[in-house]
């Protein structure tokens, strides 16, 4: 059976909608309380970082938290790095996984064998969890 992951999705009250939409703050949050549990994340997001970035010591400018609609993470060709504040919301695992995934895409842009070896070598078993992690889907809420 799927995991459904609703929490927090789309405007929670319309007369907020239109500030909302434009900041793209998660259903149940005030824009307040988005904003501080960003930071929140950001701080995990970043210690995570380093120390995979340990092993890999690969470069990248910024990391920033994201209310993404379809995607657990991206990483831009100018290596920024973008995560789905959802990963925050999941097991430890799975949110080092996504965050070993997005950093070695600064080495291959791609999701060649190559790029699998790179992350296999942090997440021994990467592939069980991104099984896993396909229980869950979003759920846009109006
Ligand atoms: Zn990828």
């Amino acid at each position: 059976m799927k995991k459904i992951l609703k929490i927090f999705f789309g405007p929670s009250k319309r007369r907020i909608r239109r500030k909302i939409n434009i900041q793209r703050v998660p259903i149940g949050f005030t824009i307040k309380e988005y904003q501080k549990k960003k930071k929140e994340f950001l701080e995990i997001a970043e210690d995570r970082m380093i120390f995979f970035n340990q092993f890999y010591n690969l470069e990248y400018k910024n990391i920033s938290i994201r209310n993404q609609k379809t995607r657990w993470g991206s990483c831009s060709s100018k290596n920024n790095l973008n995560l789905n504040y959802r990963i925050f919301l999941l097991s430890d695992e799975m949110r080092d996984y996504v965050i070993v995934h997005e950093l070695c895409h600064l080495k291959e842009m791609n999701h060649s064998r190559n790029f699998w070896n790179l992350v296999q070598e942090q997440i021994p078993n990467y592939k069980n969890i991104r099984k896993e992690m396909k229980q869950y889907y979003f759920i846009d809420r109006k």
